[in-house]
């Protein structure tokens, strides 16, 4: 068993060959997961992962691949999250509290656009049909360089508001990828079930759950680029 789970930012109507960064284009989006669905593969939820990856869950048999989105975009609720949904597939998204229902520019190249991030309201609409929501902190620091003190609080308070609104907040998604031995004894002090790094690579049984890898798939993952991977995974 090799499970990948894969790794969006922002998704966004735009052309084709078009470049934004962190941004796959829609129609590119739905070619990728059309082509999964296709084939036959099943997007697990980070619960079946786990129990996948500690042996308590027959994901081996079936083509499996988990499905996630950093940021928490208003785009992804309103491009990606309707494509999955037409194709069978769930997904989490990884919220940035402190960023809810507003614009950041963390992510944004000079000159670039700044991405809006999905509002409660809307985290609710996804959460209503079936979509996990993790925690990316509360304010998108780099948590490996960051005070025991404050580590607690990003774990802790973005979980809380989360849990708040939308029910149990199981999973992490560490910002930047940034974390060490001591964010990850945080993370499992704090509560959650999973942590996903930025480490490229696919998940096999015994995969550490504080330290899931993920395969990005970035902007110029054409339909064609992203099959060649996906046939590398299995
Ligand atoms: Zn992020």
């Amino acid at each position: 068993m090799a499970l990948p789970i894969l790794m969006y930012h922002a998704v966004l109507p735009i052309g084709a060959t078009e470049q934004v960064r962190g941004t796959v284009p829609l129609a590119t989006f739905r070619e990728q997961i059309g082509w999964l669905a296709r084939r036959g593969y099943r997007a697990l939820t980070l619960d079946e992962v786990a129990a996948a990856l500690g042996g308590r869950h027959d994901a081996a048999r079936g083509r499996s691949v988990a499905i996630s989105f950093d940021d928490g975009y208003r785009c992804v609720v309103e491009h990606a999250l309707p494509v999955l949904e037409e194709f069978g597939m769930t997904a989490v998204l990884f919220v940035v509290t402190g960023a809810v229902g507003r614009t950041t520019d963390w992510y944004v190249p000079k000159g670039g656009r700044a991405f809006e991030h999905a509002d409660w309201s809307e985290l609710e609409r996804a959460a209503a049909h079936g979509f996990a929501i993790g925690s990316h902190s509360v304010g998108h620091l780099s948590l490996a360089s960051a005070s025991d003190a404050a580590v607690a609080d990003e774990l802790g308070a973005s979980k809380e508001a989360i849990e708040k609104r939308l029910g149990a907040c199981r999973h992490f998604a560490y910002p930047f990828g940034s974390h060490s031995d001591a964010t990850v004894a945080a993370v499992q002090r704090a509560g959650y079930a999973t942590a996903c790094t930025t480490e490229a690579g696919l998940n096999r049984r015994g995969q550490p759950l504080l330290r899931l890898r993920r395969q990005a798939v970035s902007r110029t993952a054409t339909a064609g680029r992203f099959r060649r991977r996906a046939g590398a995974w299995f």
